[in-house]
């Protein structure tokens, strides 16, 4: 746990899950920049930059990332991480909704214009019970032990 972390209430931000046994990472929001480590520029997200809902936030920019602020142009100023909200989904912390995120690492309910709902994070079902800890029990493969239905009609 980090500040950030603390920050954001040792879940994930985009989907609420609990970071206690999951693989976990704190994701720079203006891609490209990892050395912009100023908290406004930084959400947990759960995976890493290649698992999980990091890697969605690298992989799905225009369609998942940016929509949802956990993703800021790289052709933006630095300040825009503080200006543009993010999409929290933590309903277990009563927190679901848009946030600005300041650089003394806090975070305040954003009191804009009422904005566009946030895409929802792909295949969330699945990447939520995915563990990518090391010996953790693999995902059941779909149709493993399960009657061959191709080609039933
Ligand atoms: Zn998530």
């Amino acid at each position: 746990m980090n500040h950030i972390t603390d920050r954001d209430g040792a879940q994930c931000v985009c989907c609420g899950t609990p970071l206690a046994g999951q693989r976990y990472s704190v994701h720079h929001r203006i891609y490209g920049n990892r050395g912009d480590n100023r908290p406004s520029n930084l959400v947990t997200l759960l995976g890493t930059g290649t698992t999980l809902h990091h890697m969605q936030a690298h992989r799905r920019k225009s369609t998942w990332a940016i929509p949802n602020g956990y993703a800021v142009s790289r052709h933006a100023a630095r300040e825009a991480t503080l200006v543009v909200p993010v999409w929290y989904y933590q309903p277990a912390l009563g927190r679901v909704g848009w946030f600005l995120l300041d650089d003394d690492g806090g975070l305040t309910a954003y009191q804009g214009p009422e904005l566009a709902p946030a895409p929802r994070p792909f295949a969330l079902e699945a990447t939520a019970w995915t563990s990518t800890r090391p010996g953790a029990a693999p995902a059941p493969r779909a149709g493993r032990g399960l009657p061959r239905t191709r080609g039933a009609r």
